[in-house]
């Protein structure tokens, strides 16, 4: 079962959850070709806008869908939105969002809209507290079938809780992976750290300069 068909089951298994079932007897694998998501980019949107798979959905603003090129070869994927993404709508805004700008314009000489950004998570956590599993679950789904539509060469995880849910390697650090070039599907990933590590952290900016150096090389 490819990582897609395992999140779309996965979906599904929410779906049946939110619905009151507890259990099945038996699994009957699913047909892979019998889509549980859309396919396409705007229905997939508007899905999401609508979700209600997990608690967040009660304290959201705005769900954070993601952004920029549909058709990128390149992806940066974060944890999940903060105050000011909630109250937008969108991705990496205020310093973070400078942070990230900056990389992408200064470092990898691209423009933002040439890339896409997405998160983990598509609405915020209270206190902006780290995702429960059953929430980073419930929500993968779309974000494995956003990188399933836009088939980039080279994603980069942003931080250690985007690196454990892309890989399921949750016992591995980030700053024991940060740099690598790791594969996820057909893209290869690389881990570095979080924008909003950075704020806080200002000297580990020269590793995430290292590490966008190497995704610059690879491009
Ligand atoms: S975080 Fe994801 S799964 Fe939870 S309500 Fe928002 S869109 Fe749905």
């Amino acid at each position: 079962m490819t990582q897609v068909e395992k999140a779309r089951l996965l979906k599904l298994l929410y779906q049946y959850r939110a619905m009151g079932f507890e259990y099945f007897k038996e699994y009957k694998p699913v047909d892979s070709s019998n889509t549980l998501l859309p396919n396409d980019f705007d229905s997939l949107e508007s899905s999401v806008s609508s979700c209600h798979l997990c608690n967040l959905s009660k304290t959201r603003k705005n769900v954070v869908f993601g952004e920029g090129n549909r058709n990128a070869k390149l992806m940066f994927i974060g944890e999940g939105p903060r105050a000011g993404e909630d109250e937008s709508g969108r991705v990496f805004v205020g310093r973070a969002g400078d942070i990230v700008t900056n990389i992408i314009e200064k470092v990898l000489g691209l423009k933002r809209e040439e890339i896409y950004i997405a998160n983990i998570l598509k609405c915020r956590t209270p206190e902006n507290r780290v995702p429960t599993m059953e929430e980073a679950s419930a929500c993968k789904p779309y974000l494995m079938q956003q990188i399933e539509m836009i088939k980039p060469q080279i994603i980069v995880a942003l931080g250690s809780t985007s690196f454990h849910h892309l890989t399921g390697e949750y016992d591995t650090h980030i700053s024991k992976v940060r740099g690598e070039v790791l594969t996820l599907g057909s893209a290869k990933l690389i881990p570095t750290f979080c924008p909003y590590f950075l704020l806080r952290n200002p000297s580990s900016k020269k590793e995430v300069l290292q590490d966008m150096l190497k995704v610059k090389s690879l491009l």
